[in-house]
């Protein structure tokens, strides 16, 4: 397991969905069309584009996938000590 960051770009994101259809678990598409980041599809806490993750390493290659799908590269993705793993 490991602890990751996964944030979206709000001003980014242009709904395109491509993260949700990878990674629904992870990914939510909310009412203005951006991606909100769940936690095993919960949203404790509410809604939010940033989120603290404890993930499988298979979770986090989804994840990673998830990412690289995105047309805008609006999704970010750090490890627990902050570095950037995604965009690369
Ligand atoms: S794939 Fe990118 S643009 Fe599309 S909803 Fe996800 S973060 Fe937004």
């Amino acid at each position: 397991m490991s602890k990751i960051k996964i944030k979206v770009d709000a001003d980014l994101c242009i709904g395109a969905a491509a993260c949700v259809t990878v990674a629904p678990e992870t990914f939510q598409l909310n009412n203005e069309n951006k991606a909100d980041v769940l936690d095993h599809g919960q949203a404790p806490g509410g809604p939010a584009y940033e989120r603290e993750v404890e993930v499988t390493d298979e979770e986090l290659e989804n994840i990673l996938l998830s990412a690289e799908s995105c047309p805008v590269l609006a999704v970010f993705v750090y490890d627990e000590n902050g570095r950037q793993i995604f965009p690369r």
